[in-house]
């Protein structure tokens, strides 16, 4: 018997084990590390934010006023807590992930809860935290690719 194919996901990359958050740590989550192998499916990691071109560490940012599909389409911006522009590597980020979904014909992604730039639900606009997606997820979401909220740093049982 064959073994069975690996179906790529795309997944960000905190959420298995890089220490890429703006702090510099990691939100690795060993129950979705867990699903993910139990279902077939092969994670791509991906972080928007250091692909973008940002460091880590670096400021914590937000959307700065109205949506993460304003950014995309130019009428809003992505600033840090120190006001610096970072729009350019936001958006960027998002470009690169949808480059990667289709260099691999991702259909799926799994994105951290509540991130500014992957966030699915929920995300920061203004300092606080809002109902929708962050400027990757929305990216994504635009090209048809299917987006996963995670929570991030669960254990296994
Ligand atoms: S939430 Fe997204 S942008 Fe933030 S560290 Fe994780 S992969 Fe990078």
């Amino acid at each position: 018997m064959s073994a069975p194919q690996s179906v790529p996901v795309l997944v960000s990359a905190c959420l298995i084990g890089r220490y890429c958050r703006y702090d510099g740590r990691t939100n690795r989550d060993r129950v979705l590390e867990q699903d993910l192998a139990a279902r077939g499916e092969q994670a791509v990691p991906y972080c928007p934010e250091e692909e973008g071109g940002l460091a880590t560490p670096r400021a914590p940012a937000w959307i700065e006023s109205e949506s993460a599909a304003a950014v995309l389409d130019g009428r809003d911006r992505v600033i840090t807590d120190g006001g610096r522009d970072v729009t350019a590597e936001f958006i960027a980020g998002a470009q690169g992930a949808l480059a990667l979904c289709r260099a691999h014909g991702i259909q799926r992604a799994y994105l951290k809860a509540r991130s500014p730039s992957c966030g699915t639900c929920q995300t920061h606009v203004g300092g606080a935290l809002v109902q929708g997606p962050g400027v990757t997820a929305a990216h994504l979401r635009r090209a048809g690719i299917e987006t996963i909220d995670v929570e991030g740093k669960r254990e296994q049982p």
